[in-house]
């Protein structure tokens, strides 16, 4: 896409593509590890039905956190933020989904850096923009941070399952980091563009 693509749209509708792009690269890493995961690694599970409305909330919650801070770094016009970092955060749970529907699958197949990678190497080449990039690892470490138990790093390429949890203040400090830092890329990108007369950001 040029520049007349995604890429010079507005942050609001970068949000919304960042969402949709996030939600189908999860959905892909879910079928790509049924297909190529091992049958001992199809365990995964859902947690119990009543607890996924609270996990889902602090999900969000923690996300919201993370928009908020990327705004208090950048004000107002870091509203867009305040929405996706939060509707990321929850939406790498898609990987949830088979199990949901009662199909065998591996453990959380998009919560992993080759997920990562993939989510920023598309919304990198059609945007163009760090703070966005930045938006999408935040989310992603704020989800690993609110997470317990086992995932596969390295899905789908590797089904090896770690420990979440000794690395989760690691996750937390790591997404706290970038958005901050995306707050602080937004900043400078309009006072560059203000210094020229210009108005690139709406
Ligand atoms: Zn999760």
């Amino acid at each position: 896409m040029g520049q007349h693509g995604v890429a010079s749209a507005s942050r609001w509708k970068q949000a919304l593509y960042v969402a949709v792009i996030y939600a189908v690269i999860a959905l892909l890493f879910t079928f790509a590890a049924m297909y190529f995961g091992p049958q001992a690694s199809q365990v995964g599970s859902t947690r119990a039905e009543d607890t996924i409305p609270g996990h889902v909330l602090e999900l969000a919650g923690f996300g919201l956190l993370l928009g908020l801070c990327c705004m208090v770094v950048y004000g107002r016009k870091g509203l867009p933020f305040v929405f996706l970092t939060p509707v990321l955060t929850v939406l790498l749970d898609l990987d949830h989904l088979p199990a949901y529907l009662g199909y065998a699958q591996t453990i959380r197949p998009a919560h992993s850096f080759v997920f990562l990678v993939a989510a920023l190497a598309v919304t990198a080449i059609t945007i163009k923009a760090l703070d966005i990039d930045l938006v999408v690892v935040s989310a992603f470490m704020g989800h690993m941070a609110v997470d317990t138990g086992i995932f596969a790093p390295l899905s789908p390429l590797s089904f090896q399952y770690f420990q979440l949890d000794p690395y989760r203040p690691e996750f937390a400090v790591g997404a706290v980091l970038c958005t901050l830092a995306a707050g602080a890329v937004l900043r400078t990108r309009v006072a560059r563009a203000s210094s020229r007369g210009g108005n690139e950001i709406a």
